[in-house]
């Protein structure tokens, strides 16, 4: 981990000496922002997003109680770890504290260079557990959004599209013959031409919400939010003359290969009967057509 400023920190305490205190010890490693009272902290929280909050107890209005129960029930800000710093050191209000979600407690008079030490802590864990979600997230081979990923965007942008009665696309791929050029050029080549046909895809997904993802073995998905058949099928036959057109060099600069695709596609408005199982179901119908009518080439029905 780097501790180069850019992670934020929220202190919420009533306490002006506290405040500036707290602000001193971790201003010159982080971004501090500060609230004086549990109500402005959780507003602050919602609106900075920071990495880690600090949280007195003792406040007037809203406790830090109080304000962890809000702050735990608020999908927006429920997942941001709170260090307690308090005067209140007995074990039954530590418990509590912990019980209600915290990750720390820190007890007042506190030493700064604990505070410093904690709070270091928290945050290399905080970045730990972001990795691991983005490699999560990542196919490890190419280098693209993976399964995981793309079925936890499909579900969010199908809902959408059904709020917004916006339509939705979906184009699935699937390589052609692709255990035979396994099998000609080795599994290696097969590895590169993966890499390839995925970069290829990532420049196909132009606009911010569209995806494309390696959906497993050579098979890969672009996810197109708000976007009308036409121009789906415009941008599933550019991928497919693209794939066509691409020579891939083979490992040690030796044969050129090639490759074709065939594509499935779907769009519709989803509606409160259809399923999103359905709708990628359809797209996996229109790309069985295509591989039976000959390959190389784009259906939908
Ligand atoms: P079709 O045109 O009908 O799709 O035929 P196909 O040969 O492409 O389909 P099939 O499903 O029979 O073979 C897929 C091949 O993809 C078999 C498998 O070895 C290969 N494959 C799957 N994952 C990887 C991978 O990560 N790397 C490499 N090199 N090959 C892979
Ligand atoms: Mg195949
Ligand atoms: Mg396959």
């Amino acid at each position: 981990m780097e501790i180069d400023g850019s992670h934020k920190i929220l202190i919420i305490d009533d306490e002006k000496p506290n405040l500036m205190v707290l602000n001193s010890i971790l201003s010159p490693d982080y971004t501090v922002f500060i609230a004086k009272s549990g109500k402005e902290g959780l507003s602050r929280a919602l609106a900075d997003q920071p990495d880690l909050i600090l949280l007195d107890i003792i406040m007037p209005d809203m406790n830090g109680f109080e304000v962890l129960k809000v702050l735990k029930a608020s999908e927006e800000i429920s997942r941001i770890p709170v260090i307690i710093i308090t005067g209140l050191d007995n074990d039954v209000d530590e418990e509590r504290g912990f019980a209600l979600g915290a990750v720390d407690y820190i007890g007042k008079p506190f030493k700064n260079a604990i505070v410093k030490a904690r709070v270091k802590t928290h945050i290399q864990i905080i970045d730990q557990i972001r990795t691991i979600e983005r490699i999560g997230m990542v196919d490890g081979l190419t280098d693209i959004p993976n399964r995981r990923c793309f079925d936890d965007r499909f579900a969010m942008e199908w809902r959408r599209a059904l709020r917004k009665r916006q339509p939705l696309s979906f184009l699935m791929m699937d390589l052609d013959k692709f255990k035979s050029y396994n099998d000609t050029y080795g599994h290696p080549q097969g590895d590169i031409l993966l890499r390839a046909v995925a970069k290829l895809l990532s420049a196909a997904a132009k606009r911010p919400a569209d995806l494309a993802a390696r959906l497993g073995g050579e098979e890969f998905g672009l996810l197109l939010p708000d976007t009308h058949g036409d121009a789906a099928r415009e941008i599933a036959e550019n991928i497919r003359a693209a794939v066509e057109a691409a020579r891939i060099p083979g490992a040690g600069g030796k044969a050129v290969t090639q490759i074709t695709v065939s594509i499935g596609v779907i769009t519709l408005v989803p509606g409160e009967k259809m399923t999103p199982e359905a709708f990628i179901a359809a797209a996996d119908k229109n790309l069985y057509a295509a591989k039976k009518s000959g390959r190389n080439r784009v259906c939908f029905a």
